[in-house]
């Protein structure tokens, strides 16, 4: 066992209903959970003392949402649309034939730099989807190179329809021997229910056989107009559902009444050009809400929280606390650690510059990298230094 104190917090961020955000703090880190927090000057011995010298302490992002595994850039597409035109379902196919032609050693190499990228960047619980192979080697292949780095891993046969399928015929691979072949290094089942996507009676046959098989259903709905993804997400009691951009007061209340996780993901109205949801009208609704990066080639090509949350402050109505606990407890309803202690303290940052830092520089700082030390694998690392290595 060793345990890890680091003191001199100026200001750390606990979530805890009384002392939400304490000052002068110190806390004991001990096996990855926080053993011990309260004021500096009481902090217990430890096996190591990090000096954090008025810096601030932030519990580990957790993205709830990502697309980590796949091969190819879309950087065309992008400049096409901030050109002007309109972003279709269809793009994901581009990924897709790039994702099959990549060898299992390239995939991995690409899969492990994107996940130090993120994780460098203050993020310690990950969800990566499946979705850029649609047939069943390789969904299977995307799966285990994910579960190499995280427990939470996401089933997402369904993302579109491949080249030389009906929808219903891909449904029932998808539902039948995918799911059999992919279940077993999965925890999540996805679908991307949208025009251009699956129709919701595609998306619920998706999601039941996927609970059958012993995944939990989590969907990408409401994104590119108003459907029927929310409302599927709340029927089948998913555990979140995605995008929530285009919502009617039905959804809001919907949401309200389930423990559905509206999961939050402003890094793709940045890059699509559509507009933010509204995340304000979510929350005085008392909808769970959480953020994340979406990090994919196509629609966010972002793996930075501190980004999504600074778009989260400036376009959807959030407060930068409100933004910066979607962004750690927020998912942490959503995937993963439901239940379970979010794994210890994440970032140390320590802005510089006039002023005492605090959490509210990750959205008053876009871009610059405050993220100082990470959590990861039992030990603060320098973010600079950090190995490939599990969340
Ligand atoms: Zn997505």
């Amino acid at each position: 066992m060793t345990a890890t104190a680091l003191v001199n917090v100026a200001e750390l961020v606990t979530w805890e209903a009384e002392h939400p955000i304490r000052h002068h703090a110190g806390v004991v880190v001990e096996d990855g959970r926080v053993a011990w927090l309260g004021d500096s000057a009481d902090t217990p011995a430890a096996d190591e003392v990090i000096d954090v010298a008025g810096g601030t302490v932030i519990p580990g992002f957790v993205d709830s949402h990502t697309h980590l595994v796949f091969a190819g850039d879309r950087a065309a597409e992008f400049t096409a649309r901030m050109a002007g035109q309109r972003y279709e379902a269809g793009g994901i196919q581009t990924t897709v034939a790039a994702t099959r032609a990549a060898s299992e050693a390239e995939l991995a190499r690409l899969l492990a730099a994107r996940h130090r990228e993120l994780i460098a960047q203050g993020t310690t619980t990950v969800e990566i989807k499946s979705g850029y192979c649609l047939d069943v080697a390789g969904e299977t292949r995307s799966l285990q190179l994910a579960r190499s780095l995280t427990p939470e891993t996401t089933f997402l046969g369904a993302h579109v329809v491949p080249p030389g399928w009906t929808a219903d015929a891909y449904v029932e691979l998808v539902t039948g021997e995918m799911l059999t072949a992919c279940a077993p290094f999965a925890r999540w089942i996805d679908v991307f229910c949208e025009t251009g996507a699956f129709d919701v009676d595609q998306a619920r046959a998706v999601l039941t056989a996927g609970k059958a098989a012993g995944l939990t259903p989590r969907i990408h709905a409401n994104q590119l107009g108003h459907g029927p993804g929310v409302q599927l997400a709340c029927e089948l009691g998913a555990a979140a559902a995605d995008h929530c951009t285009y919502l009617k007061d039905a959804d809001i209340s919907a949401l309200a009444e389930t423990s559905v996780v509206a999961g939050l993901l402003p890094g793709v109205e940045f890059a699509t050009r559509h507009p933010y949801p509204d995340a304000r009208r979510l929350l005085e609704a008392g909808v769970r809400v959480s953020l994340a990066t979406d990090c994919n080639p196509g629609t966010s090509y972002t793996s930075s929280m501190a980004f999504c949350l600074a778009l989260a402050v400036r376009e959807m109505g959030m407060t930068p606390t409100e933004a910066l606990h979607a962004g750690t407890r927020g998912g942490a309803w959503s995937p993963a650690a439901r239940g379970r202690r979010s794994p210890g303290a994440g970032g140390a940052s320590r802005p510089g510059g006039a002023g005492r830092p605090s959490h509210v520089h990750l959205a008053y700082r876009p871009g610059v990298p405050l993220v100082r030390r990470v959590l990861t694998a039992d030990r603060w690392r320098p973010a600079a230094e950090l190995p490939d290595c599990p969340a």
